[in-house]
Order: structure tokens, then C-alpha cells, then sequence
């Protein structure tokens, strides 16, 4: 019979490297994180073969001398805490003293490192958990750590890793978060000799985010700030229709420390439901501040999971923030709903939770989130459009908005004609004429931002054309795809309409797109002229394609009134119609010979 024994520090250092060091990323997350804590402000990666050949961080941190570099490669050193009560006060990356001595023990692990109080660097090496070696050595300040036959000693988990490929992506992820966590340090990143981003330090998360996303991505995101009973929310969140397929874009940190957290992203993509069309990812960097006492980092050892102490207090802060964001960007850009509740009463989905506020979302517990997480990215839209204010939300009871101060609605003459009484006198507003003002605005506004959804057609709509409109149509079908149509040539002459804006009737997809046809034929719509070319499209849709709600109830005309005189050109439909009359007092007076 066997007996009991103590397993040595080397075999116990390979066991617990298989929780933290599950894949090269992780060593570079861990040597990065040492960085930080020792508060470098400048980090240089350098990886080859998607890190399993070779992996260096390098670092202006604050070093080690000689004994603590000797400790660092103990199991649990760390100076980062003295006691479990510690974890209440984190403010570094780590804490558990594992990192150092679990990669040294499966792969071959060199450190440089010199403190500014010394004249010369220690240099430690070790293989396969064996030391080999301890020596000065000749270095700057800081800390050199270089990582090479990652696994060789473990071929069980060799076996494990993916391709190069994969397994550089993961790196080259990790640095991006911890290059976003962290814009206070300049980051340098290679890959095969080959700089993947090098950033300088930069003042702002929006100026890193730039750096290292593009400005492109910089350039469609919102800021989104809010503090609220010791939670501090910050970050970037992207417009209103800016969702991308996957949810590696959602990008989260809790105190610093990018984290993946169930409550968090359920709490994005809630505050998304209508901004985004279903199966779609928000683009997302937000930062959570908040006591660490009130937040368990501890849950893995990799410490990519947290839990927080209260749970529904986070959600709740993320979904204000994020809708507060959205919200007002949606005022800004498109036409805004004169009087939009300030507070939270826009109703999340007019259709499905009419009369629900965000108030009593936030209260319940954790919602039926629809299924989006696992539907097809592309799915038909069976709800309200993509953006708040899809042509059904227009007239809605519970956001009507405020009318034109001081307006009294009377009543509707013949469906068309909304009567009001004024101060001046009274009102006559064309109805048809107001709504497409209203839908040619927030058109304008859409495509300008790029903000154009696209429905699927269940069943696609077969047009055939003749030779001079097929040539036409052929031309110009990226433009249509940048204003919300699916158009596919499959036949000579012979063309498909898969998907249309998602503001259009799919009833009125073949007559609209003939409507089109005959503008360019004619020349009223010429895509050279984008800005033009988008004006005409928006007065032919709005004129044309965009259906009128049926409703004339008092609200709705109200609700009506006050998005017209919201808009840039009140007065006038996109056709250049009057779109109201008013019979002031005198006017009146005169008219009845007083
Ligand atoms: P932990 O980070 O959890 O404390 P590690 O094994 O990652 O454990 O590191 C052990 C100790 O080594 C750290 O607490 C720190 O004192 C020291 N150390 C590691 N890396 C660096 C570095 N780049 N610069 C300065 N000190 C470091
Ligand atoms: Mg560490």
C-alpha cells in the first residue's frame, strides 16, 4: 500500500500552473499584471509562435533586489498582501503568489530585474522548476522576464494548446485589455518581430481606444458616465445601431481588472434591447469602480470571474448609465421627441412592455432575457425597428411627449386635419404632411450617421427590369446596401430583394425600389452627391414608403404635434407643402366681421 506524502514544491508549482497558466495568454496576463502593479509606465510584449516558442514582458516598474527576486519564485510569495482580510482593500492585480513560480515550473523562465536603489540586476533562471542559475547582472530598472519552451516539460498540456494562430489572438487580446485598463502606461506589443500596436501613454480610455481599435470605432462610440451610492461607472458604448456579431467587442472591467461577469454583460445587452436589432452584440468598454470590498475577484484563479456583493444594484447602474447615454445621443441626432421624459419613462419595447417602465425592468429581478445569446445573428425582425423610434413607438400613450407648449387638442376633421387651440389663435395641422417631415428628418439624420437597419424579406421579392434600369440598379446597389437594402442580381435583368430598410413595409418594397429607379432614370437622384443623393432618397421614402400610423387618438396627435415642431423645418413637408395652418385671433376676428 502507498502511503501519504507531501508533494514536492516542483510538482505542486506544475499542478497549480495548470489553473492559472491554462495557455500562453495567460503568462503574458500575468507578467503584464506584475507590471502594472509594480507601477511601470511603460510595457514592452514580444511573443513567436503564438507564445509557446518564446514570450517577453519587459518593464520600467519599480524591480526587485536579489532576496525578493529569490522569494518571487517561492509558491504563495507575494508582497502584495499579508492576510486574507487584505482582499478587502485590493488595489493590485494580484495577491495570490502563485504566477512566477507556476510558470517557471513549466517552461524555461529567465529574470532580469534591478531595483533603483541597487547598482546591479539579479538574474535568475530556471528550468522546468528547476533553478539553474542566480547572478548579476547589468540592467536598466525594472523587470525583464522571458518565457521560452512554454509546456515542453507537460506535454499533456501542450497538447491542449490551438493553433498559432488562435493562441496569438488570445495574447493579442489580453494586451489590448490590459493596454485599455491601464492608458496611464505606454504599450508596446510584437509578434514575430512584427509590432502588432505600439501606444504611447495616453490621457484618456477614448484616445487608447483609438490607438489600438482605430479611429473608425472611436469615432461611433458614446461616453457614458454615472455615480451612484459608491458605484462608479464609466467607459465607451457604442451609438444606437452599431452591434457587431459577437460579443468579444463587450469589453468589461471591474476596478481596473478586465473580467468577464454574467451581471455586467446581461446588463449591456438589456440596455441595447432596442438600440440593436436581437442576435446582436453591443460594442462595449466599460469600466466599473467600486469599494473592493463589495466585489469577490477571488472566485477563480485566473480571476476572470467576479461576483459582486449586490448584484442587482450593478445592473441597475449599468442599465441607467448606458439607456442615459443612448438616450441623449438619440435626442441629439435624430428628431428628438420634443419633451422626451428626463427621467427613465421611455418605455424599453413599446410593443411587448407597453406601460412597463425602465423603473419597474430595473426592479424586477433578473429578467427572461430573450434568447438572443444563442439565436442566428440574422434573424427577421419580429419586433419594434432598430432604433427607438421605430413609426409605432411615434404615438405611444405613455412617452407621448409634451405638445407645442400651451396647445389644446380638439379633434381630427376627416382623418387628415388635427385641430388645435392656441394662444394665438388656432391650428390646423396636416397630418400626412407633419408625419413626413418628421420620417424625412429622422431619416436624414439615420443615414447621415450610418445608422441604417435592414429587415430580412421571409420571402425574397423577384423584380424583373429592363436593360436600361438593370444597368442602373447594378450600378448602384452599394448604395443601397449603405441605406438598408439587400438587392441580389441572379438572372439576366432578373434581381432579388432580400432585405429592406427596416423602416420600410415589405409590401412597398418592389413599387419603392421602382420609384428609385425612375429618380435616377431621371436624374432627381444622382449618387454622386451623397449628401443629395440621401436627401432625395429620404423625401422619396417618406413620401412614399413610410406608412402612417392609424391611430388619431388625443395623445397621439399631441405627441405628433410636438415632433414636428421639433424638427429642423416645421413648417413644411419634405415636398415643400405647408404642413400647418394657423387662424390667429385677428385673422378670425376679420373672417367673422367682429
Ligand atoms: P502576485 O502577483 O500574486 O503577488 P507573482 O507570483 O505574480 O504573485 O509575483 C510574486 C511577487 O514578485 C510579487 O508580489 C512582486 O512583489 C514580485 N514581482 C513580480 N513581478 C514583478 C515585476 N515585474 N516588477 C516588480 N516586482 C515583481
Ligand atoms: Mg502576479
Amino acid at each position: 500500500m502507498s502511503s501519504i506524502r507531501i508533494l514536492s514544491d516542483r510538482v505542486a508549482n506544475q499542478i497549480a500552473a495548470g489553473e492559472v497558466i491554462e495557455r500562453p495568454a495567460a503568462v503574458v496576463k500575468e507578467l503584464v499584471e506584475n507590471s502594472l502593479d509594480a507601477r511601470a509606465t511603460r510595457i514592452e510584449v514580444e511573443f513567436r509562435s503564438g507564445g509557446r516558442a518564446y514570450i517577453r514582458v519587459e518593464d520600467n516598474g519599480a524591480g526587485m533586489d536579489r532576496d525578493d527576486a529569490q522569494l518571487a519564485l517561492e509558491r504563495h510569495a507575494t508582497s502584495k498582501i499579508a492576510e486574507a482580510a487584505d482582499l478587502d482593500r485590493l488595489s493590485t492585480f494580484g495577491f495570490r503568489g502563485e504566477a512566477l513560480p507556476s510558470i517557471a515550473s513549466v517552461s524555461r523562465f529567465e529574470l532580469q530585474t534591478r531595483t533603483a536603489g541597487s547598482e546591479v540586476g539579479t538574474e535568475i533562471v530556471v528550468n522546468g522548476g528547476r533553478l539553474l542559475h542566480v547572478r548579476e547582472c547589468g540592467r536598466p530598472v525594472g523587470t525583464r522576464v522571458v518565457v521560452a519552451q512554454l509546456f515542453n516539460s507537460v506535454p499533456a498540456r501542450r497538447k491542449f494548446l490551438k493553433s498559432d494562430a488562435t493562441e496569438s489572438a488570445h495574447i493579442i487580446h489580453c494586451v489590448r485589455l490590459y493596454a485599455l485598463a491601464c492608458p496611464q502606461a505606454a504599450f508596446t506589443l510584437i509578434e514575430d518581430e512584427r509590432p502588432i500596436f505600439r501606444s504611447p501613454q495616453c490621457t484618456s480610455t477614448a484616445e487608447r481606444v483609438a490607438e489600438i481599435f482605430g479611429r473608425q470605432i472611436a469615432e461611433s462610440l458614446l461616453a457614458v458616465e454615472l455615480e451612484e451610492a459608491g458605484l462608479r461607472l464609466r467607459g465607451l458604448v457604442g451609438r444606437p445601431g452599431v452591434g457587431r456579431a459577437t460579443r468579444h467587442e463587450m469589453i468589461t472591467f471591474v476596478n481596473q481588472r478586465p473580467v468577464d461577469s454574467r451581471t455586467l454583460s446581461y446588463a449591456l445587452i438589456e440596455s441595447y434591447h432596442e438600440a440593436i436589432p436581437k442576435g446582436r452584440y453591443p460594442l462595449a468598454f466599460l469600466f466599473l469602480d467600486l469599494d473592493p470590498a463589495a466585489v469577490d475577484v477571488n472566485v477563480h484563479p485566473a480571476k476572470r470571474e467576479v461576483r459582486f456583493r449586490n448584484e442587482a444594484q450593478v445592473r441597475a447602474l449599468v442599465i441607467r448609465a448606458v439607456l442615459r447615454s443612448l438616450r441623449a445621443f438619440g435626442q441629439a441626432a435624430m428628431v428628438a421627441p420634443v419633451g422626451a421624459p428626463a427621467g427613465d419613462r421611455i418605455p424599453i419595447d413599446p410593443a411587448a412592455d407597453a406601460g412597463r417602465t425602465l423603473e419597474s425592468r430595473i426592479a424586477a429581478p433578473f429578467p427572461a432575457f430573450r434568447p438572443a445569446l444563442s439565436r442566428e445573428p440574422v434573424a427577421v425582425p419580429d419586433g419594434p425597428g432598430l432604433l427607438p423610434t421605430a413609426p409605432a413607438a411615434i404615438p405611444s400613450p405613455e412617452n407621448a411627449p409634451r405638445s407645442p407648449a400651451g396647445w389644446r387638442y380638439l379633434g381630427v376633421a376627416h382623418g387628415a386635419y388635427v385641430l388645435f387651440e392656441t394662444e394665438a389663435g388656432v391650428v390646423l395641422l396636416d397630418r400626412r404632411a407633419a408625419h413626413e417631415r418628421i420620417w424625412f428628418e429622422r431619416l436624414r439624420e439615420q443615414f447621415a450617421a450610418g445608422l441604417v437597419g435592414t429587415q430580412r424579406l421571409l420571402l425574397p421579392v423577384p423584380v424583373e427590369l429592363d436593360a436600361i434600369a438593370s444597368a442602373l440598379l447594378l450600378d448602384r446597389l452599394g448604395f443601397l446596401a449603405d441605406h438598408g437594402w439587400e438587392v441580389a442580381e441572379f438572372g439576366r435583368h432578373f434581381f432579388r430583394i432580400e432585405g429592406i430598410p427596416e423602416w420600410m413595409d415589405p409590401a412597398d418594397a418592389e413599387p419603392f425600389l421602382r420609384d428609385l429607379l425612375g429618380a435616377w432614370r431621371e436624374g432627381r437622384l444622382v449618387t454622386k452627391d451623397l449628401e443629395l443623393a440621401r436627401d432625395e432618397l429620404a423625401r422619396l421614402a417618406a413620401t412614399k414608403a413610410v406608412r402612417m400610423p392609424e391611430g388619431v387618438s388625443e395623445p397621439e396627435m399631441l405627441a405628433l404635434a410636438a415632433q414636428l415642431f421639433a424638427c429642423h423645418q416645421p413648417m413644411t413637408s419634405p415636398a415643400g407643402r405647408p404642413t400647418c395652418l394657423e387662424l390667429s385671433h385677428g385673422e378670425l376676428a376679420r373672417r367673422f366681421q367682429k
